[in-house]
């Protein structure tokens, strides 16, 4: 007790530091999170404290250096607070996207975001900053010696054992976030692309090859496939379409998938060799390529997206976790239908498809199958509650492809679609959730493909082979290869072994 006596006002003075962090800070990190059961309560009430524990470590330590804190902890509270104020008030994700955006930005677009709401809240921060300062200068025992100090390195271990078990448990949460964040823009990509040098042409003339890069779509979750749920009511409709059942990739994270999908890198490959981007071969035989993404660009493929001519990003601040993401139906602002023209074209759509929290990624109108999922903590949701949310996402997948799929049709062009999910996704099997698993479900994404009219007309050989492989296994590696040969590239050597359009010679 005495202990408590004589460190009473040192206590005191890291509760009230804490207290003032979780209410201008860390409390914006939770919530948006939609939690619905006791259960879920429970465990991000726990969530909360831990990370409010880990806080402590941190600022015990650096309150020993009188100087230095009283310089720094209104400087970060401040910053800090500013980055909260956003994620309160708009659910936007602090991460690396967001930390590049504000260091590359230019400065009239920074004057934008001041409105009068954030500056009294930064200056409310501010003034609580001086408050603690104010009240650190009174303390005397804050040495050390202290037995506060033991509790700090706990508080410290707990952040690296928790980071360790469970990566980004706590480092997405602000005020960690914005260091982590900014930690992860300064890394350097250890992608290697290599410029292309060749002399590449392309025998086609008004070809449009329309890329949708789908989000975590397992396979067997299509109607289209065999399902037993009618998830794809619009595109069983679709003439013209082709849905191949077994296409497999090893490769279930986003961060890796889609470097490979989009490059001449091979899932084989373990080497990290200087790979091609796709879009650099076709811009040299001077294809136009376009990149509209509803996901922010992670840092393992931004170079390859960067080698497109344009760029759009669209709801760039909202991440999967936001619970504000756009729909992908966006996207499609970004798709005029020309008239048929003589340039070839490649334009990528970038979907956030089905990717967790599913609930987000659909409205109203799409929600077919429940109940849905009620809550962000996974163990408060039964088995069927979280496959109704993941196949409503496939419900309004349908309506997303079907939608793009119409507006191609109001023009007569030559026209290819390639819809390949990065990965699939694990439900519930062997206890097994979300993706980056070895499992059959994560390795066997869906991939279909769409042909105009006087596309089929043109190509009726190539369909017939389409046709033929639907039930075959493919390997990911064939979209680098098929794209090549079907943009009749010549110049740069690819394989046409890979290329769906050239494998079945059977039916010749
Ligand atoms: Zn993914």
């Amino acid at each position: 007790m005495k202990i408590f006596k004589t460190y009473k006002h040192e206590i005191r003075f890291h509760l009230l530091i804490n207290l003032c962090i979780a209410v201008f800070i860390s409390i914006a990190s939770y919530i948006h999170i939609p939690l619905g059961t006791a259960k879920a309560y429970f465990i991000y009430v726990g969530h909360f404290f831990i990370l409010q524990f880990t806080f402590f470590g941190f600022i015990y330590f650096l309150s020993l250096f009188k100087r230095a804190f009283s310089i720094l902890f209104p400087i970060f509270f401040v910053l800090f607070s500013g980055f909260s104020f956003w994620e309160y008030s708009q659910n936007i994700s602090v991460n690396t996207g967001l930390i590049q955006a504000i260091l590359e930005t230019k400065p009239d677009i920074a004057v934008d975001i001041m409105n009068v709401p954030f500056i009294t809240y930064l200056l409310a921060s501010l003034l609580t900053a001086i408050f603690c300062i104010k009240k650190f200068h009174t303390l005397e025992n804050n040495t050390l010696k202290s037995p506060l100090s033991i509790l700090a390195v706990i508080a410290i271990g707990c952040f690296f054992v928790i980071e360790n078990k469970r990566s980004d448990t706590l480092k997405r949460r602000i005020p960690y976030s914005v260091v982590f964040g900014f930690q992860k823009y300064l890394q350097k990509p250890n992608l290697r692309l290599k410029e292309v040098k060749e002399n590449v042409i392309s025998n086609e003339n008004g070809l449009e090859i329309i890329l949708v890069l789908g989000e975590s779509l397992r396979a067997d979750h299509l109607y289209l496939n065999g399902y037993h749920r009618n998830t794809t009511p619009l595109l069983s409709q679709q003439k013209n379409l082709i849905s191949f059942k077994n296409l497999y990739t090893p490769l279930t994270y986003t961060s890796t998938s889609v470097p490979q999908l989009l490059t001449d890198k091979s899932i084989s490959d373990t080497n990290e060799k200087a790979l091609t981007s796709l879009y650099s071969i076709l811009k040299k035989a001077n294809f136009h390529t376009k990149w509209v993404g509803n996901q922010s660009l992670e840092k393992s493929y931004k170079s390859i997206v960067n080698t497109n001519d344009s760029v759009i990003i669209i709801d760039k601040f909202h991440s999967a976790f936001s619970f504000k993401k756009e729909k992908d139906i966006s996207l499609l602002k970004h798709y005029q239908p020309n008239k048929p023209f003589i340039k070839n074209s490649i334009t990528t759509f970038h979907m956030i498809g089905s990717h967790w929290y599913y609930n987000s990624r659909y409205g109203d109108a799409f929600k077919k199958y429940t109940p849905i999922v009620a809550s962000k903590h996974l163990g408060s949701s039964s088995t069927a509650q979280l496959i109704n949310s993941y196949d409503n996402t496939i419900v309004y997948f349908d309506f997303f492809l079907n939608s793009l799929i119409n507006n191609i049709k109001k023009e007569n062009k030559n026209t290819l679609l390639i819809y390949v999910s990065d990965h699939g996704e694990t439900l519930g099997e062997e206890g097994k959730w979300f993706h980056g698993i070895a499992h059959k479900t994560s390795q066997n994404p869906a991939m279909l493909i769409w042909y105009s009219d006087h596309f089929g007309i043109k190509n009726e050989l190539k369909i017939k082979r389409l046709q033929a492989i639907e039930n075959d296994s493919i390997s990911s590696n064939f979209l680098f290869h098929s794209i090549l040969d079907i943009a009749k590239i010549e110049g740069f050597k690819y394989q046409t072994k890979e290329s769906i359009f050239s494998r079945s010679a059977e039916i010749e």
